[in-house]
C-alpha cells in the first residue's frame, strides 16, 4: 500500500486478516515492505520477492495475497516468481468473498460479471511461463488456443451475464416505480460491513434472513414491511455492507444494488459502536453514502452492540440511538426511534409544501 500513513497501513492490514477469515482463510505469515512507489513489474521489490518466494519455500501456503489491487502483468510476474503458490490482490479477495455471499440471482450474477471482467486481462499467466520455459520452441501450440478459446469463451459469458442483468434491472424498475406510486415511506439500512444491519433488519421486519458473524453477511438489498408503533407501515431496505478501500471495480459492479440507498427517504446509519475503529467506519460510510450521491437524504445513527461497547463510549452524533440488537426491549425502542425520525421528516417536508 502507498500514499497512506502508518496508521491507516495498519488497520488496512487488520483488515485485510479479518476478509482472509470471512474467506474461511488462516493467515500464517504477514510480509510488508516500505517503499516510496511499487515496483512497475512485481509490485514489490526484487530483494522482497526474493525473502517472499523463500517463504513461500518454507511454509507452502495455499494463496499468497497483496493487500492492493495488482496489473495484469505485475501478477502474472509474480505468479512465475513464485512458483506453484496462487497469486491474488484485494480486490480477488474481496471477490471471492462477495461470490460465497451473494444470495439474490443479481447479486450473484454481478459477483460473476466482476470476477470475470477482472480475470480476462490477467488469463496467461501460464502461457507466459511456458514461452519462458520453452525458449520460444512450440510457444503457440496447444496452451495458446486453449487461452484463446477461454477468452472467447469468457467474453461470450460475460455478454449473457450483461443481457440478463439489464433484463432483472428493468424488472425492477417497475417494481420501483411502483412502491414510489403507491407512496411508500423508504427507510434504507446503511453501515459498515459486519455492524449488526441483518440482525435489525430481521428484528425489525420479523424475518429470517442470513445473519452471520462474518464480514459481508449482507449482499443483495432485501425490502421488507416494519410496522410502527403508531401502526403506519413503512418499507425498510438491508444494503450491502461498506467497507473502506471498496475497490472501484465493485462499487461499479454493485451501483445498481447500491442505488436503492438513493431512493430511500431516510437513512438509518448502523454502526458497531464496540468496534474500536467504529469512528473510521462511520466516515467511511459517510463517505460512501456522499459517493452514491444520496448525502441529501436524513440521516440518523444507531449506535449497536452497546452490550459490547467501551464503558466510556460517548456517541459522536447527536441524533442517534445507543442499542444493543440481541435486546427484545431496545428493538422496541428503536421502533419508536424510527418513528419519531419519520414523524419530524414528515413535518419538515409538509412544512415546506406552500
Ligand atoms: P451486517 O454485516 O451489518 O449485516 O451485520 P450482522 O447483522 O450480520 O451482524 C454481525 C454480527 O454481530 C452477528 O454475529 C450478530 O449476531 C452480531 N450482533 C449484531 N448486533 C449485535 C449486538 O447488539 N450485540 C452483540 N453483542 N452482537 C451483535
Amino acid at each position: 500500500l502507498h500514499g497512506i500513513d502508518d496508521e491507516r497501513f495498519r488497520y488496512s492490514m487488520e483488515e485485510l486478516a479479518a476478509l482472509v477469515a470471512t474467506a474461511n482463510g488462516e493467515v500464517v505469515a504477514e510480509l510488508t515492505q516500505k517503499r516510496e512507489a511499487p515496483h512497475p513489474a512485481t509490485y514489490i521489490g526484487k530483494g522482497k520477492t526474493e525473502e517472499l518466494a523463500a517463504l513461500v519455500k518454507q511454509l507452502t501456503p495455499d494463496l499468497v495475497i497483496f493487500n492492493s489491487e495488482l496489473s495484469p502483468s505485475q501478477a502474472r510476474n509474480l505468479t512465475n516468481m513464485l512458483g506453484e503458490v496462487k497469486v491474488i490482490d484485494r480486490t480477488q479477495l474481496i471477490l471471492d468473498i462477495f461470490a460465497r455471499r451473494a444470495r439474490s440471482k443479481e447479486g450473484k450474477l454481478q459477483v460473476e460479471l466482476a470476477q470475470l471482467e477482472y480475470l480476462l486481462p490477467r488469463l496467461g499467466g501460464q502461457g507466459a511461463a511456458l514461452s519462458r520455459l520453452g525458449g520460444g520452441i512450440g510457444t503457440r501450440g496447444p496452451g495458446e488456443t486453449k487461452l484463446e478459446t477461454d477468452r472467447r469463451h469468457i467474453r461470450r459469458r460475460i455478454d449473457d451475464i450483461k443481457a440478463e442483468l439489464r433484463r432483472i434491472a428493468e424488472h425492477r424498475e417497475r417494481y420501483r416505480g411502483r412502491r414510489q406510486k403507491n407512496h411508500a415511506f423508504q427507510v434504507a439500512l446503511v453501515g459498515y460491513t459486519n455492524a449488526g444491519k441483518s440482525t435489525i433488519f430481521n428484528r425489525l421486519t420479523a424475518a429470517d434472513s442470513f445473519e452471520e458473524n462474518l464480514l459481508f453477511a449482507t449482499l443483495d438489498p432485501l425490502t421488507r414491511q416494519c410496522v410502527l408503533p403508531c401502526g403506519y407501515t413503512v418499507l425498510v431496505t438491508d444494503t450491502v455492507g461498506f467497507i473502506q478501500d471498496l475497490p472501484t471495480t465493485l462499487v461499479a459492479a454493485f451501483r445498481s444494488t447500491l442505488e436503492e440507498v438513493t431512493e430511500a427517504d431516510l437513512l438509518l446509519h448502523i454502526v458497531d459502536s464496540s468496534h474500536p475503529d467504529y469512528a473510521e467506519h462511520e466516515r467511511t460510510v459517510l463517505q460512501l453514502v456522499a459517493e452514491l450521491g444520496a448525502s441529501s437524504i436524513p440521516m440518523v445513527t444507531v449506535y449497536n452492540k452497546r452490550d459490547r461497547q467501551a464503558p466510556e463510549f460517548i456517541p459522536t452524533t447527536t441524533e442517534a440511538l445507543v442499542m444493543s440488537a440481541l435486546s427484545a426491549a431496545d428493538i422496541e425502542r428503536l421502533r419508536a426511534f424510527l418513528e419519531e425520525a419519520i414523524k419530524r421528516q414528515m413535518v419538515l417536508y409538509h412544512a415546506s409544501i406552500p
